[in-house]
């Protein structure tokens, strides 16, 4: 039981795509940290929601995946640049690769991640999509 809601608070923090907020300075991160690293002691982190929407920085299209991978080849992994201002790294799903721009916006979609084994856990989180 203790597993089952520690999972779902798991997922809801996936969900939701929580980093956080130095109410000092404004800056946000994702993943969250505990303190700013500009205002060291001074930090006022808080929890911080972010829209789930962004921008392709960069992305590389990935031709020699993993096999837990293998039915997805070939696929884009990009660096996001989030509309708040924190980068995180994600897959691009749904896309063509060879349609994808750096500077394309994009939106946060919640996937199936990876099944273990045939009857196994299936885990969820986020990954991203071409906004259109
Ligand atoms: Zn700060």
């Amino acid at each position: 039981m203790k597993d089952i809601v520690r999972g779902w608070r798991h997922i809801q923090q996936r969900y939701n795509l929580i980093g956080s907020k130095c109410l000092q300075c404004g800056n946000v991160f994702f993943p969250s940290r505990v303190s700013c690293p500009e205002c060291r002691r001074k930090s006022k982190i808080e929890n911080f929601k972010f829209s789930g929407e962004g921008k392709i920085h960069t992305f590389s299209v990935i031709h020699t995946p993993t096999d837990e991978f293998k039915t997805l080849t070939p696929y884009v992994v990009a660096i996001i640049e989030l509309d708040e201002g924190a980068n995180l790294t994600s897959q691009i799903v749904d896309c063509d690769p060879e349609t994808v721009k750096i500077g394309d916006k994009v939106e946060m979609v919640f996937r199936k991640i990876k099944a273990e084994g045939e009857d196994g856990v299936i885990s969820y989180g986020y990954k991203f999509k071409l906004k259109n």
